[in-house]
Formats: C-alpha cells, structure tokens, sequence
C-alpha cells in the first residue's frame, strides 16, 4: 500500500515513477537553503501515456531535474534524489562552462512541470496531484514562501537565489539562464492548491 505521508527528509517518492539519471549524481547537497525550483523546459512539454520521454530527453542532454510532474494527469517522475543539491541548471559541475548560480552546494530540489505549461497558464490546469509538492514542502522543511515576480523582469540577484523557498529557473543567476522558465505559473495559485488538496486527503 502507498504511504499517505512523505517521510521527513525522503530522498526518494513513493509515488514516483523511478527514472534513473544515467550521468554523473550531483553532489549530496547542504542544508542551510532549502529550495525547489520549478522549471519548464525548451521542448513542447505534452502530456502523453508515456511521460518518461521527457525524463530520457534530460537524460541524453546529461542534466537532470530531480522531478517532473504533469499537472494535467498527474504523473510525477523522479531522476535524482531529492537531498541533492541544485546542478541541473547550466553553471554546475555537470555543465562546466563557467557559471557559478550552483556552486554553493545547496540543495534544490528541482521540478520541470509537463503539460499545459508554454501554450497555456499551468495554474490554469487541474493541478492533478499537487498535494505531493506539499508533501516534499513538508517533508524537506521548505518555507511557504516563493518569489513574487515569475515575470520577465524577474530579480536574479544571487542573495535572493540562496534563500530558502520556492524560485523558478528564471531567478538563477547563471549567466546563460536569463530566459522566463517556467512561462504561465502562478506560484501562488499552485501553492494554494497543493495545500488545499493535502488537506483534503489528510
Ligand atoms: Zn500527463
């Protein structure tokens, strides 16, 4: 039977489906930030019977997020684990070209979203299964609290970025990431739906 709770501090989801990351692991990341970020990713994003398309995609490009979720089925797929610290994005060990967004060592867990995300507001989706994000919340001690700005002016600034609680890829100060990803998120509509469906299965 599957656990109703995630288990303080799990590096791994009970309701994932394991999609081991081929490449190198990234380093056993720090504690003093505790962050997720969420992610889109350059490639049409559909939600399909078969999501581990997307996971193979960041296989093959040799950097992986620690999940991916579809909102519109409900599909969460898990590539590295989630005491990681944050190397997915360019500027970490696995990507050496230079930048530095990563190279503090803290941890990150990092989503890419699939589904509903470049062509329509995410938020404006079901959500399907938000209530595992508030279970890595709660299991990781991650702050509810996100950035405000998920816009194309969004602040990069590097003190922000090392603050605990949930960014997006587009508040990386990595010099090669100064694109808006995720596009159409309304974090805080999504926060409020995964409290309110944890809630409700509690
Ligand atoms: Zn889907």
């Amino acid at each position: 039977m599957m656990p109703t709770y995630l288990r303080r501090g799990a590096n791994r989801l009970p309701w994932a489906e394991q999609v081991p990351f081929r490449g190198s692991e990234p380093m056993a990341g720090g504690v003093t930030r505790r962050g997720i970020t969420m992610h889109g990713e350059g490639i049409e994003r559909r939600c399909t019977k078969n999501h581990s398309w997307l996971l193979d995609y960041v296989n093959k490009a040799g950097v992986p997020y620690t999940l991916g979720w579809c909102g519109k089925c409900g599909y969460w797929g898990q590539m590295i684990g989630m005491r990681r610290a944050a190397r997915a994005l360019k500027g970490g060990a696995i990507v050496p070209n230079g930048a530095s967004a990563n190279k503090a060592g803290q941890r990150n867990i990092q989503i890419v979203l699939i589904g509903e995300n470049d062509t329509a507001d995410f938020t404006q989706g079901p959500m399907r299964n938000a209530w595992v994000l508030a279970e890595i919340m709660d299991a990781h001690k991650i702050p509810w609290r996100a950035r405000k700005d998920w816009g194309p002016g969004a602040s990069r600034n590097r003190a922000a970025w090392l603050a605990s609680g949930v960014h997006g890829h587009m508040h990386s100060p990595a010099p090669y990431e100064d694109h808006t990803d995720p596009q159409h998120l309304h974090i805080d509509v999504l926060m409020r739906e995964a409290k309110r469906q944890q809630k409700a299965r509690r």
